[in-house]
């Protein structure tokens, strides 16, 4: 089973331009054309081969019109439609495989992320490293509730992730042509890149920056966004839950244990039992409670495993629309 639905859409044959960038995109006309501005200026002085590739999420706004014009225009463009929206981390992976670049740098398209430190990245990417991620020092840019939520979930994430996955960074990275192959071939549905991209290893160094507010239009991630994308995060990047299920479900076994004893104890030699519906009650209420976690934090990964099995493909293309003169002339 492979990510994509569609190997035949993928690039015509040609030589690999230095660098791609891939820009996601959900309802987001007001800002694209000042982030292909600004990304395409870093780019151009380059002075190497370079694409841009720009995914739109199903987007209900103007979003696909305003990149069809520009990718018309500007040959280093290469416009990918998917068939609905389906999500950030998902349009993210239809992007990656579409890029061919030797290197990728995967970044949003609010400008939240400055595409100016570009030269940085490559910089340390040509001492040999394969991965260089950007690490939010501040981000002011975001609203307080954001930012306590994102530094709880890493923290966590950090205790749990069986790999070592660095702390406030999002996908923001310059990463290898060899890794990003890596993790187009990974075939899992539930996809959280920045886990992913942590796993495949080899060298990864970071670099600090602060996160700057969205250049226009509201965030589109609300709060069940967020937290569906940080049940991903953990579950596709550990087991330890099902292994906290089992530790609760063994200390409510206990708490049982002895509050049989304790009856037991009472009716032998007090020469009575405990009375009273309000403990009973309680007990019921704690002990089905608990069940309910437990068989919920299993159903998490079942439902996955479910949608796994499906083989349904993660992503699908409607379109992928590239200028006549590409690919690639010199930036
Ligand atoms: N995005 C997407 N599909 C979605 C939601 C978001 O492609 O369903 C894109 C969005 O256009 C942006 C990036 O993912 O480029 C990050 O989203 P956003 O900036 O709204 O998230 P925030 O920075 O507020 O966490
Ligand atoms: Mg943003």
């Amino acid at each position: 089973m492979s990510l994509s639905p569609l190997p035949n859409q993928r690039a015509p044959a040609a030589p690999a331009p230095y660098l791609s960038v891939v820009l996601p995109c959900y309802n987001e006309s007001q800002v694209i054309p000042e982030t292909l501005r600004r990304v395409s200026t870093v780019c151009a002085d380059l002075g190497k081969p370079y694409e841009i590739v720009v995914v739109n999420d199903g987007s209900q706004d103007s979003t696909w019109a305003v990149l069809l014009q520009m990718a018309k225009a500007d040959p280093h463009l290469v416009a990918v439609n998917l068939s609905r929206n389906h999500g950030h981390q998902l349009a993210l992976s239809a992007g990656l495989y579409f890029t061919r670049g030797d290197r990728v740098l995967i970044m949003d398209a609010d400008l939240q992320d400055p595409p100016e430190l570009l030269s940085d990245m490559l910089r340390k990417m040509d001492e040999g490293v394969d991965v260089v991620y950007a690490q939010r020092r501040r981000r002011p840019g975001d609203a307080p509730v954001k930012r306590f939520f994102c530094a709880v979930f890493y923290r966590l994430l950090d205790r749990l992730a069986d790999t070592r996955i660095p702390l406030d960074t999002g996908d923001f990275r310059l990463i290898s042509r060899r890794v990003c192959d890596q993790v187009v071939a990974m075939p899992e549905r539930h996809r959280f890149i920045r886990g992913m991209v942590s796993w495949v290893g080899y060298r990864q160094e970071a670099i600090l920056y602060d996160r700057d507010a969205r250049f226009a239009g509201e965030t589109k991630y609300p709060l069940r966004k967020l937290v569906a994308l940080a049940m991903d995060g953990i579950i596709s990047s550990s087991l330890k839950p099902l292994a906290f299920a089992t530790v609760i479900g063994s200390l409510a076994a206990c708490l049982g244990f002895l509050l049989l004893l304790y009856a037991l104890g009472s009716w032998l030699f007090v020469g009575k039992t405990p009375q009273g519906w309000a403990s009973l009650l309680i007990t019921v209420v704690l002990m089905g409670g608990l069940q309910l976690v437990v068989l919920g934090v299993m159903g998490e990964y079942l439902g996955r495993i479910h949608e796994q099995t499906r083989g349904r493909p993660a992503f699908l293309v409607d379109a992928v629309v590239r200028a006549e003169a590409s690919p690639l002339p010199g930036a």
